[in-house]
């Protein structure tokens, strides 16, 4: 008998790996193993659910033993794969069994950076990265009404607008001068502070947080710039770390991610990566999009049709109704400058080289119906 597909993660990378694979071949094994509950769910609902007006339980689409029906593949919740002995390709497993590996797939995620705080309000500072963070999350803030946010980037903002249009007084704090500091010029990011503080969003630019102290019922945040801020819930999203510990344990070539070639295949020629916990020529790209084109290509290569992964131009929709926003941002690190066209209604803001190549757009308000357009002039991420 053939040797299963493992998997290794019950994200959107392994599930859509899992599902592209079962399309191509109707008998493949495939086992997919979770240290989580294990059922399905899109992980970008989480932080639009208040103001969509979904519960935790509502946000899963269906629990481990339905997606195993659905996809005829074996599911392995609540176990953990402690180490792979990739000699003899098999796992070892949290309950101490061992299951061999024609070819192993890892889609481990990447965990919520954690700042280095002091004080004893400390271990109350909660992030949200998996439907049960939210979960605790949710729990926590349903009799409050404060909320503060350390890290202005794309979840931090998204959950500053969810939280203030659901009624709730918002502070957001990030050392950067602007919102969205990675990915907009200052004048767009100007433009979505202002639309977001009519919301009600108080923001704290320019500051990290020093202390976190409990002061009665209340929290209390220092902020280097020497501000006080009394809130009752702390959200830390202050960025993400590839989940890479199993695969340098296992002595495969880790750089930010888990290193692998266009083939999405590791140092090992039998184990293979993609999702947050990967790192595509060079690329750690923690998006919805990214996903899905390695998901499409790994598979077929799985299926015995060796295909490289192709990147198109992959623009992200950030969730701040308050203030449509859609980013294409030009690659780290490459030359040139933003273009930026400004008024009541909105922002385009184009990425360009010397020569007046597009090479990343963002466009907010009004602008944001360009984003076709502007896609369509854009080198593709990954030819
Ligand atoms: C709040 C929020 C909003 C977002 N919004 C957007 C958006 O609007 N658009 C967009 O493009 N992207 C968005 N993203 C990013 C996007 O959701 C992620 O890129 C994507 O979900 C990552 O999927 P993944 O499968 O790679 O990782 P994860 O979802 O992190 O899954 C990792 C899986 O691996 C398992 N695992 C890890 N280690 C082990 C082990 N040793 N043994 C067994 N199992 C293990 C975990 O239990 C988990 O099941 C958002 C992210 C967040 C947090």
């Amino acid at each position: 008998m053939m040797q299963p597909v493992i998997i290794i993660g019950s994200g959107l990378a392994g599930y859509a790996v899992a599902r592209e694979l079962r399309r191509l071949t109707a008998d493949r094994p495939i086992v997919l193993i979770s240290a989580d509950h294990g059922g399905f769910y899109s992980k970008p609902v989480l932080s639009n659910a208040l103001s969509t007006g979904k519960t935790p339980e509502s946000i899963i689409n269906g629990d481990a033993e339905k997606m195993a029906t659905q996809l005829n593949i074996t599911i392995r919740p609540h176990t953990r794969v402690m180490a792979i002995d990739n000699a003899n390709k098999s796992v070892l497993l949290s309950n101490n069994e061992r299951l061999e590996y024609g070819a192993l797939v890892l889609a481990t995620g990447a965990d919520q950076a954690r700042l280095p705080l002091q004080g004893s309000g400390v271990s109350k500072i909660l992030t949200v990265n998996d439907v049960d963070d939210y979960k605790r999350f949710r729990d926590a803030i349903a009799d409050k009404k404060r909320v503060a946010i350390i890290g202005a980037g794309l979840i931090g903002c998204e959950f500053a607008n969810d939280l203030s249009a659901t009624g709730y007084q918002v502070d957001v704090i990030d050392i950067a001068s602007q919102p969205l500091g990675r990915l907009l010029p200052p004048e767009a990011g100007a433009y979505l502070q202002k639309k977001l503080e009519d919301v009600g969003v108080v923001f704290h630019l320019n500051a990290s947080v020093q202390s976190v102290n409990h002061a009665e019922d209340l929290i209390q945040l220092v902020l280097t710039s020497n501000e006080q801020i009394k809130t009752e819930i702390v959200l830390s999203s202050v960025g993400l770390t590839p989940r890479v510990d199993l695969a340098q344990e296992t002595g495969l070539l880790v750089r930010r991610g888990i290193v692998v070639n266009q083939m999405l295949q590791t140092s090992d020629e039998n184990i293979y990566a993609l999702g947050d916990c990967a790192e595509v020529l060079g690329k750690v790209l923690p998006f919805v999009m990214p996903i899905t084109h390695a998901a499409r290509a790994l598979a077929a290569t799985l299926a015995g049709n060796p295909t490289p992964v192709l990147y198109p131009v992959m623009p992200v929709l950030v969730k701040t109704p308050a203030c449509p926003t859609v980013v294409a941002p030009p690659e780290a690190g490459q030359a040139g400058e933003w273009q930026v066209e400004s008024d009541a209604d909105g922002v385009k803001a184009v990425f360009q080289d010397d020569a007046g190549n597009p090479l990343g757009f963002a466009l907010l308000g009004q602008a944001t119906a360009q984003k076709n357009d502007l896609a369509g002039r854009l080198p593709p991420v990954l030819g």
